[in-house]
């Protein structure tokens, strides 16, 4: 139900949902976010508040409406991408829903870590073969590799058939449907015709330690999917099984490359040495200076 507001009526809109924001301690920062992209505002002239001299604007819904979803968001904790059914990541728009894990900023440097570790690896030509995202989510690291790797075969794995159908939206919205194999399935189990076939493996596990979760802010806590965010006691019992299984599926030389959460990476590495087939580990920082991803190669033959 299209409406026209004036400038002027959005400003003021923009005005008291940003003192409703304050009072419950939520960034106002989402209120221009909200307003770009459901009234398709361009950020500047949300901060040189130009807007407010537009006659006329057009929303999908009247204004009441907009006030109740932000309501929600700040009643319930309801994440705002949830509410507005979308994310940013890379230069992507991703379509979200509560069945996927939104797409964190950090995790968009595990494309250009993956993009780094291809340069350095022991045998060429990674970047033509057989990639894996594992718990793809939403889909974004399977897209990510797509776009950058375009000779690249690209695998997409999830157990949930939910967040699978919002992965295949996004493929087909970014016109990499055709570059992207769809997965039902835990882990590697739907990939056997692959053993020994992939050029990398690369995933963003559940990696919190299960007592940890209630904890997290309520944005995570109470809305998104625990099967994302739960690594079981200690947090690694996804990146155990990894670390376990990913040389039976990776080619020699082939990469394996994960997100950890901080404190993981001393543990990580141990453990991908003790597992004896991998060589030149890495560990890389977030742009917060958190150790967040492991790299590292399958040792050649
Ligand atoms: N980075 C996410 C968070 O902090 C967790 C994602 C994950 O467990 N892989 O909420």
């Amino acid at each position: 139900m299209k409406t026209d507001v004036s400038g002027l009526a959005l400003w003021q809109w923009r005005l008291d949902a940003r003192k409703a924001a304050v009072e419950v301690d939520v960034s106002v920062t989402e209120v221009d976010w909200l307003l770009q992209e459901v009234a398709g505002i361009d950020s500047l002239s949300l901060r040189l508040e130009s807007f407010k001299e537009r006659s006329q604007i057009e929303l999908p819904y009247p204004l009441s409406v907009l006030s109740e979803i932000w309501q929600e968001r700040l009643d319930n904790r309801t994440p705002v991408q949830y509410l507005a059914g979308v994310t940013p990541w890379r230069n992507f728009s991703l379509k979200v829903s509560p069945a996927v894990l939104i797409p964190r900023p950090e995790t968009e440097y595990i494309i250009d870590i993956a993009v780094e570790a291809i340069k350095n690896s022991p045998i060429p030509e990674l970047e033509l073969g057989e990639w894996v995202d594992l718990g793809t989510g939403s889909g974004a690291i399977a897209l990510g590799l797509a776009e950058v790797f375009n000779s690249a075969k690209i695998h997409a794995v999830d157990y949930s058939p939910d967040a699978l159908a919002i992965a295949k939206l996004n493929a087909e919205n970014l016109g990499l449907e055709e570059r992207i194999q769809f997965y039902q399935g835990s882990w590697f189990s739907p990939l056997l015709a692959l053993k020994g076939k992939l050029s990398g493996m690369v995933s963003n596990p559940p990696y919190i330690p299960s007592s940890e979760i209630p904890q997290l802010q309520p944005e995570v806590a109470n809305h998104e999917p625990h099967i994302a965010l739960d690594g079981g006691i200690d947090g690694l019992d996804s990146i155990r099984y990894l670390i376990e299984t990913a040389p039976d599926y990776l080619r020699p030389g082939g990469i394996w490359l994960i997100e950890m959460m901080a404190g993981q990476a001393d543990t990580v590495v141990k453990l991908l040495q003790e597992q004896g087939s991998y060589c030149q580990i890495q560990i890389y920082p977030d742009l917060a200076g958190i150790n967040r991803f492991a790299l590292a190669y399958l040792k050649l033959a």
